[in-house]
This record gives C-alpha cells, structure tokens and sequence, in this order.
C-alpha cells in the first residue's frame, strides 16, 4: 500500500520555501518574518483558527509582558499577528496536522516533503512551531455524538451562518462555550447553555452579559445522547441533571460543544530530531534542528546551552532568528541579517 510519498510527483510549483508547523504566536511571527524575506511561506495548523495557546486556553486573558503593549488580551495579539503577516500573504493550510516528515528530490532538488493524511506539502526549509503539541478539542463520548459529528454536532464554529434562525444547544463552561453564546445570541433563534457544574471559567464580563441576556443557562446539566430526525438531521437531544439524575429532551437544529483541549507532540518526536526531553526539539544557536534546513522554535525548542524559557517574547525572538536562517539555507549568498525595517517601505 502507497504511504502517500510516493504517489503524485510534485513539481516545483508545489515548493515552498519555509513550511511553518504551527499557527501559534512563534509560527505567526515566523511567517512574517519569512515574509520580508521573501520566502514564499506556508503555515500548517492542526486547529481551523491560528493563535495556539492563546486562542485555545486563554484568549480573553491580559498579556501583560509583550513589548510595546502595557498589556493586550490574548487573542487581539492573535488578530494582530495575523493581520502583520497578511503583509506578505502567507499560505494558511488549517485542519492538518503534520504527522511525518522525510526529505525527497523533486526536479533535482533536495527538499523535505511533510505529509498529513489529506495532502502532501514540500518545502526548501521547515520551521517547527508546534509548542505543546498539536491541539485537538476535547470530544464527548455520548451516543450519537460520534454521528452528527460536522452534521449538526460541532466542536468550532468556522461559520457562523448554518446557525442563523436555529435553535442551538451549547455544551461547556469557559470562555469559548459562553463567548459563542453571547456571538450567536442574536443570530440563532434560542441558545440554551449546559455546564455541568455551576462554576463558570469564563471571563467576568462576559458571564454578566450572559446572565443579562435571553440565553437559557442550565448548570448542572450534562448532554445524554443525540438524535436526528427521519431525514437523519439532528433534531432532539436528551440532557441529565447530574445530582437528581432528572432527564429532559430537548428539540434543537444544532449542538455546540466546547469543553477544551488536548495537546499533543504525537508524532514530532518520530521524525529523527535530536530531542532535548520529551517535549523539546535540540536547536543550536541558529534555532535550527540536526537535520538540515529544518529548524524549531518557541516552546517546542531548547537551545542548546541553555534552558527553554516558555515565553511569547522567547519565541518571537527565536522566530526571527530561525526565519533569517532559512533564508540563508535556501540561497546560501544571503545575508543572515535582514536589514532594518524601518528601512523599508511596505
Ligand atoms: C494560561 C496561560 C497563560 C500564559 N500567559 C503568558 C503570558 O502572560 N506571557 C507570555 O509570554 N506567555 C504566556 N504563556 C505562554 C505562551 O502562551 C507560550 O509561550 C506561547 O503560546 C508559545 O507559542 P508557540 O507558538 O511556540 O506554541 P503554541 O502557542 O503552543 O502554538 C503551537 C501551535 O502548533 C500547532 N501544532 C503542534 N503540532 C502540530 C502539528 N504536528 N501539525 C500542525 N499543527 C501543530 C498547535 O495546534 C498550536 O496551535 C501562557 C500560557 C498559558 C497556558
């Protein structure tokens, strides 16, 4: 059976010059750095959004340590890190993550060729921003579930508007679960929200605008089950109370369900990097990795001779110094050093 590298021959086309493993704040800066560069640059994100820990476990949280801003809120930075490398039009590739890496030559050159189970890509030079590890939503094991899943059952919303007049049960108790609340509110026809607890973790803001709002908030509820119609659309859904083991259906057009995360290094540690422990790729000076033309950056990586310290500001700096690298791996002639920006007119 065809492990996927050697089926359709890519041509050089299909070649980037940088391929970004991760869209989280290291991966997003990488991008634009290997922008003005003029790399032509790919970002591949196991997630639909960028932002990694910021848009997954802290986005309505003050950053107070990122030069220049006495404090900005975790998933602006995130909107404004997209927005600087929009610059440069990066290739964003969500939904995929990277699960192995080799090199293969294409029209005679050498190149690394990274592949997921959808597509393929190749690239010149590779910088791994993968942080914690690829993020996958927490999923509920309940009957049903597994079915209506991207049928009804979601756990993102990439499109707000499959949800305009329907009737939506959402399911968790943090800012994700009560920010779609309050963004759907007044698109949806009714929202109810069921946590099964009655603490909330989400910001204090937006739990007074929930409370002020129409939104039906049940705690102590959890879902049951989920079941469709005679069309097979999802149509009803049993919920329990947990301490009186109370069970009430409700029909509803769609389920939400955010209850967080899990992260991952999964396969990264497969691909032959030397590793500093179990979470951190060994990088030298010029952030780049044993295996040429790939570099890592961020919390996945440890310098060597020194400790990894786990910092936004860290791995901006290291973005920089990997993307000027690649720069060189890819026309040895080019200088390390970029120039000043400020010199520039963009
Ligand atoms: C609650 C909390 C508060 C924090 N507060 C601060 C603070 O105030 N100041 C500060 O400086 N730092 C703070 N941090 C730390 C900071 O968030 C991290 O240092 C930063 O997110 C690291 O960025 P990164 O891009 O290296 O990795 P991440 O943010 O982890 O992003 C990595 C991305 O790579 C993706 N990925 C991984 N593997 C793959 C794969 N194989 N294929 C495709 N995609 C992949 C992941 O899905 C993820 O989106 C905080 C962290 C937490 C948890």
């Amino acid at each position: 059976m065809s492990d996927g590298f050697d089926s359709a021959p890519p041509s050089d086309q299909d070649v980037y010059d940088i391929t970004i493993v991760g869209a989280g704040p290291t991966g997003l800066f990488a991008a634009f750095y290997a922008g003005l560069r003029e790399m032509k640059t790919k970002i591949i994100e196991a997630l639909p959004e960028p932002g990694g820990q910021l848009a997954v476990l802290y986005p309505e949280k003050l950053i107070y340590d990122v030069p220049g801003h006495s404090k900005i809120m975790a998933k602006d930075l995130v909107a404004a890190l997209v927005d600087q490398c929009a610059l440069f039009e990066p290739t964003y590739v969500y939904e995929q993550r990277i699960d192995d890496l080799r090199q293969i030559e294409v029209q005679g050159e050498s190149v690394w060729a990274l592949q997921n189970h959808h597509e393929m890509h190749y690239s010149r030079t590779v910088l791994i921003g993968g942080g914690i590890g690829a993020f996958v939503p927490n999923r509920l094991d309940v009957p049903g579930a597994a079915e209506f899943e991207n049928r009804g059952l979601h756990y993102f919303v990439k499109d707000k508007r499959p949800f305009r007049g329907k009737r939506i049960l959402v399911v968790g108790g943090g800012d994700t679960a009560v920010d779609w609340c309050l963004n759907l509110r007044d698109w949806a026809s009714d929202i109810t929200l069921i946590h099964r607890r009655d603490g909330f973790r989400a910001h204090e803001a937006s739990l007074a605008e929930l409370q002020a709002s129409p939104i039906d908030v049940m705690t102590f509820w959890q879902l049951e089950s989920v079941r469709g119609n005679g069309d097979g659309e999802l149509a009803q859904v049993t919920i329990q109370e947990s301490r009186s083991g109370e069970t009430r259906d409700l029909d509803v057009d769609a389920v939400l369900i955010n209850i967080g995360f899990k992260a991952a290094l999964g396969p990264i540690t497969d691909w032959g990097l030397e590793l500093a422990d179990k979470r951190h790729i060994r990088v030298d000076g010029f952030m780049e990795t044993n295996l040429p033309g790939i570099f890592a950056a961020g919390d996945i990586a440890a310098v060597e001779g020194s400790e990894p310290l786990n910092l936004i500001v860290t791995g901006f700096a290291q973005a920089a110094i990997a993307a000027n690298a690649a720069r060189q791996r890819v026309d040895p002639k080019a200088r390390l050093f970029p120039g000043h920006s400020s010199e520039l007119r963009l």
